[in-house]
Parts: C-alpha cells; structure tokens; sequence
C-alpha cells in the first residue's frame, strides 16, 4: 500500500523559531506525512508549514548536479530563464570540477586583492555545525570576518539592545513562561502568522486569565483574545514606549528594590522620560493618553508580565532604540527573571537563534565574544591553530555597498537569498551582478543562484543530522530521515571541500565532531552533548549539569554583564528614515505570510501551501481600496522611490487606513524592489517595516 509508512524519523520542523518537534513518516524515502511530536515547545502541534511543507526536497526543480556558468552568459536575472531548467545558462560539472571552480575563483581573488575582498552569507537554515564550519572557513580561509546572515535583516538591532543592557543577546525566558504570567504585551509581532504554535501558547494564556496587551499598527487574529489593543501610528514606537516609562516613573510604578539591587541608570532615565507625558506623546502615537496610562499601569502593576517583540520592533533604523525601551520597561518593573517575566525577541528562522550563536555575525566570535578582544582572538588561534583578523567584518547591506565600490570582489552564498530579501533589490541585485566571482549552495537555481558562477547542490533538512536552536534557546536534534538525491552533498562536506582548496586541512567525517568543536569554543553548550542530544531530542542552554535540565528563565540572581548589573538605556523619539509627504503619501510594511516562508524558495514548491496563497498581493483598507476606486483582486501599483511593483489587492479589515502589506516571498513582485536600504546605526538592520509609496490603479 503506497500510503502507508514503512519507517518514521523523528526531527525538527524546518521553517520558524518555535521549533517543533515533529515525526516524518516515510515510505520508500520519501515523505508521506509529518506528525507533530510532545516537544518542549510545541507538545505535539504543527501549523500548516510543518505539516504541508515538506514536498521541497523532492521537487522536480532540486538541483542535484554542481553546475558551472556557461561562458558569455550575462549575469542577471532573466525573465525567460526558468529555474527548472537551469542548463541553458549552466553546464553540469563533476564534483571534483565545481570545487576546484568555485574555491579557484575565491582563492585567486585573494591572492591579487587581498582577504577584505572576499565576503559570505551563511544560513539561519542550517544547523548549528554547519553554521560553525562557514563563519570557521571565512575567519580562517579568506582571512577577514566579512561573514554574516539573515540575522542581519531580522533581529540584529534587538540583539544590539540586548547586548548593551543585559549582556545577553537571547531570550530571558521561554514563550511557555507566558502561561504562567499575569499580563503579556505583544508588540510588532504576529505570532499567529509569523509564530503559529508559540500563538496557540498565548491563546492558552489569555483563556485562562492572562492579561494580553496587543501593540501594533495593524490588527491580528490575536487581538480577539487580546485584554487591550493599541494599534498606535506607524514609526512612533519610541514615543510610545517613553509615555509608558513617563507614566511609571510619574505614578511611582517601578520597583525600585529590583532597581537598586540589579540596575544602573534610572535617575538618569528618569530625567530623560519626565517630559515625555502620555499627553504629550499621544499626538503623535495615534492613541489616547488614557490608553497609554492604561497599558503602563496594567504592565507595571502585575505579579509576572512578560514582553514579546518582533520585526515590527527591530526592522526600523529606531529598531536599536525601539528593544531599549522595551528592555527599560522590563528593568523598570523588576519583570525580568522569575517565572512568568522576562524579555522574548520572538526568533524568525528556525535556526537563527543558533546560526548567531555559532558565530555567523561580523563583528562577534561564536558565543557574541568580540572578534576586537585579543584575549577572545587568541583562544580562538589556540583552538583553530591560526591567526585571526582584530577588524571586525561587514555586515549583509554593508558588504553589497563594498561590491559597489569594489572592494567586495568575490562571495560564497550558502543557503541565502540576497536577490529576493536584501532591501532595495535593484541595487543589490546589480551588486551581485557585478561580483567577480559569486558560489551559491542551495537547494534551487534561486534569484541569488542566478547570479552565481559555480552552483553547488547542497542538503534539505531532511537529509541530514544536525542541531538547531529555537528562540527559546533549546537546542534540538534533527535527524537524516532520507537519502540525497542525484549527486547533492550534505552542506557540511561541501563547506569542507572548499575549506580544502583554502589549505585548511580539516578532516570532520561527521557533524558530531564539528558540534564536540563547538563545546569547546562556546560555553553556552556547556553539559549540551551530541549523546545527550540523541537521547533527550532537547537541551535548553544555559544548563548547569550533565544531568540537569537547562534554564527556562534566567538572569535571576545578576546579569551577563561586568558587574552583574543591568543598564537603562535612554532613547530619544525619531522619524522614520523616509516619512510620508506628498508624493509618497502611503506607509509601506513588509513580512511573512502563514503559508509561505521567506523569499518562496522552499514553500512555493510545496503543493498545498502554495494552492492555499498562489500569488502576491498587497494587502490593504477596505476604505482604502474604496478610495482608489479598486474591488479586492484588482491590480495595484505600489512605487516607492526605488521601484514599482504591481499585484492584486486583498482587503483586509485589520489594516489601518494610510498603510499597505506585501509578503516578500513572491519574485513576479518581489516588494523588497521597493524596501528602504536606511540603516539601524546599531544594529545595521534595515527598515523594511516602514517606507514611503504611492498606490495607482494599475
Ligand atoms: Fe514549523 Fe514554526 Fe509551524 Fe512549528 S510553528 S510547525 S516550527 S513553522
């Protein structure tokens, strides 16, 4: 019977930060269904991507052979070129003739220009080990710490944050945490689209008394669980969060046991927030004063209450400012590190968490150890047995600026999809196009593929062994549930091969032996075995003992920092990089979509995601699209300053008038053409939550 399994694998789900736990059922190879399994965080649920979006690894389009550029091909991407048939701009190529291409390229481009000429993109798809091996072959093969990942586009401003007043850059407490707490504030997050399985944990909390306080501009399917909403004006979050402070600070709400016994700075933030009223803020927040005092109190006043965030927070050039004041509240109220508090960037890919943690960032070793600290750098040249770079690296739009003034000559692309996600595609996309020498490992011919001179067939999660890390830091096995089709490799044996051609030497014949490598430059996984892995399927970090569980909420008795204290950090309201006006007089807000991940590559080649959202749209206003005279389906053109791009409309009754959302993961209308490259000065992320356009009839 063709429908019944003969086999089951356990592992992970592929696509977001929740991580659950699931089992493929498997027959002949292939995946018949997948069935949620009792993980930590998700106690057998699935959404429709864990459960429908497993039709990827087997697509007729999966590369399975390396291929190489045919000379005179323009690089580019071309409207007729069709990524299933790859072969009218590629030539197949043996194994041994794609590496020896690919690193050929890298390495006589260092040799002429030096290591600052050559940059990679790792992935927050793949698993810790692998993460590990890339950040390993640019910091010790091409000599520079030009290596960086979507970390750079999703939470690197809150991890800013983080960093500079706790000392941490994770989550304090788990998402399950919020069961226990009496208020919850979500704030530019939608888990039900973004975080399906850690929104089922919220619903559960709000059925049985939470208190949920929604904070967003737009409306979501949370809202009708939701004690109070504040759908506040787009970019005004600092104002915003600062009336709160003014408020705890005016009403004597903070605590200022916690305050005295764990803090630094709150005279000063005190000073700072006093002519920041609710009053005087509400004009420009779009709410009433009274809501503002409302939410504060209610925040301030519970027993536990935790804060949730996400890109709607971090993808700002404020994004750095916008986690501060989340994180001032939080060290204001003393709701941080007991059960039932705490801080929760809500995690976006399934292994962002941990690809970050593992090193795939410029200016940080594994473990966000300084790449500038020489003690940090010579542990590292202890354990590698090499020199290290003191410079710290370019960061994702940074090193698309390099290729532009050409001191970026040469790339490696693993498992990323600049062409589709990088703000201001155009532009991005002529860097690619200008690259001397550009390798892709992925999956699929992608947009970014199109660009490259040497196309390496690399592993579906499926496929392969490996960890990841959740957003709520457990650290979770993945198991090779079937074999590799054609003559793809597993992206750890490839990352070697290259590491080869770079006179590296390194001999690993297992991802095992890469994560024993890890425990020994990262202290996170102290006690975190591959064995104990195997067997528990879930360690969180940090864990004190071999045989004890990992902390769930931490930062209880003193915080990650010098003198175990942690810092308010002052913000002061700014606009958004290109405001509204005349000409451009509609705010422009990207994201994800329930059913499809990121720039399409996986989940638009899966059948039932893909018959449940088959095309781009733009999500809009009833009234809005009454006023443009457009019924829902209709066409819309949507220009910003960097380009056009037409779709169909949607209505959508939790949009607020003035604003319009299109996912980014449809390439016929990619809406990063139009996304604002602007700058988070401390995160270096940019503002993909807020840009100015105009919408025409098309
Ligand atoms: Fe996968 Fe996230 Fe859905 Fe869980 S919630 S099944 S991890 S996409």
């Amino acid at each position: 019977d063709s429908t019944v399994a003969d086999r089951q694998v356990d592992s992970v789900c592929p696509y977001c930060g929740v991580g659950c736990q699931l089992t493929y059922h498997l027959k002949d190879d292939e995946i018949l269904f997948v069935e949620g399994r009792d993980g930590p965080s998700n106690h057998n649920r699935l959404c429709v991507k864990g459960r429908y979006g497993f039709d990827y690894p087997r697509h007729p389009s999966r590369l399975t052979t390396p291929l190489i550029r045919k000379p005179g091909v323009a690089k580019g991407l071309d409207p007729d070129f069709d990524p299933a048939q790859p072969l009218s701009h590629f030539r197949e190529a043996s194994w041994e003739e794609a590496l020896d291409a690919a690193a050929g390229g890298l390495t006589a481009l260092k040799a002429e220009h030096g290591p600052a000429s050559l940059a990679g993109f790792g992935s927050a798809k793949c698993s810790n080990e692998e993460a590990w091996l890339f950040q390993k072959l640019v910091r010790t093969g091409f000599g520079s710490n030009n290596v960086d990942h979507c970390t750079r586009l999703c939470h690197a401003s809150s991890v800013a944050a983080l960093m500079e007043c706790i000392g941490s850059g994770a989550v304090t407490a788990s998402f399950m945490q919020a069961e226990q707490a009496d208020v919850v504030i979500l704030t530019g997050c939608n888990p039900t689209v973004n975080h399906p399985v850690a929104a089922t944990f919220f619903k559960q909390a709000a059925k049985r008394g939470t208190k949920l306080i929604v904070i967003d501009p737009r409306g979501q399917a949370l809202g009708a669980y939701a004690h109070q909403t504040l759908r506040f004006t787009p970019g005004s979050d600092v104002s915003l969060f600062n009336a709160m402070l003014n408020v705890i600070v005016s009403e004597g709400l903070y605590d200022q046991a916690y305050i005295d016994a764990h803090t630094e700075g709150f005279e000063a933030l005190k000073a700072h927030v006093a002519e920041m009223t609710p009053e005087a803020m509400a004009p420009h927040c779009g709410v009433s004063a009274e809501e503002i005092r409302q939410v504060a109190r209610e925040y301030a006043t519970a027993e536990r209450a935790m804060i949730f965030w996400g890109m709607g927070i971090s993808q700002h050039t404020h994004g750095t400012d916008n986690a501060r004041c989340l994180i001032s509240l939080a060290l204001a109220c003393g709701q941080t590190g007991r059960p039932g508090t705490g801080l929760h960037p809500l995690r976006g890919q399934n292994n962002v968490q941990g690809a970050s943690d593992a090193g795939l960032i410029p200016m940080v070793m594994p473990d966000y150890q300084p790449v500038s600290d020489a003690q940090v750098r010579s542990a590292f040249e202890e354990l590698w047995n090499t020199e290290l770079d003191a410079e710290p690296g370019l960061t994702v739009v940074e090193i698309m600026e390099a290729i532009h003034a050409g001191t970026i000559r040469g790339m490696y692309i693993q498992g990323e999809n600049p062409a589709m996600s990088d703000p201001d595609l155009d532009h991005a996309r002529a860097a690619l196009a200008k690259l001397e020498h550009l390798v892709v490992q992925d999956l699929f011919v992608t947009e970014t593929a199109q660009f490259a001179d040497v196309i390496l067939p690399a592993s579906a999660w499926p496929e392969k062994d490996g960890s990841v890390t959740n957003t709520n830091r457990q650290v979770q096995l993945g198991r090779a549930a079937m074999p590799l089709p054609g003559d793809a490799k597993p992206d750890w044996w490839i990352i070697q091969e290259i590491a080869r051609r770079f006179d590296l030497g390194w001999d690993y014949t297992h991802p095992r032996e890469v994560f024993a490598e890890m425990q020994r430059g990262m202290p996170s996984l102290d006690h975190i075995s591959w064995e104990r892995l195997e067997r528990e399927g879930s360690v969180t970090y940090p864990c004190p003992a071999d045989d004890a569980p990992g902390a769930d909420v931490v930062f209880s008795d003193a915080f990650p920092t010098a003198d175990g204290r942690a810092r308010f950090s002052p913000t002061v309201p700014l606009p958004p990089d290109e405001p509204i006006d005349g000409d451009y007089p509609t705010v422009l807000t990207t994201g994800r979509q329930l059913e499809h991940w990121h720039t399409g590559s996986m989940t638009r080649r899966a059948k039932v995601l893909d018959d449940l959202e088959p095309e781009a749209v733009a999500s809009v206003a009833p009234g809005e699209l009454r006023r443009l005279g457009l019924k829902p389906g209709d066409a819309l053109t949507i220009t910003t300053r960097r380009g056009s791009i037409t779709l169909r409309t949607r209505a959508d009754m939790l949009m607020p008038e003035g604003m319009v959302f299109v996912p980014f993961c449809y390439a016929e209308a990619a809406a990063n053409v139009l996304t604002n490259p602007a700058l988070d000065p401390y995160g270096k992320i940019p503002e993909f939550k807020y840009a100015a356009c105009r919408l025409t009839v098309a």
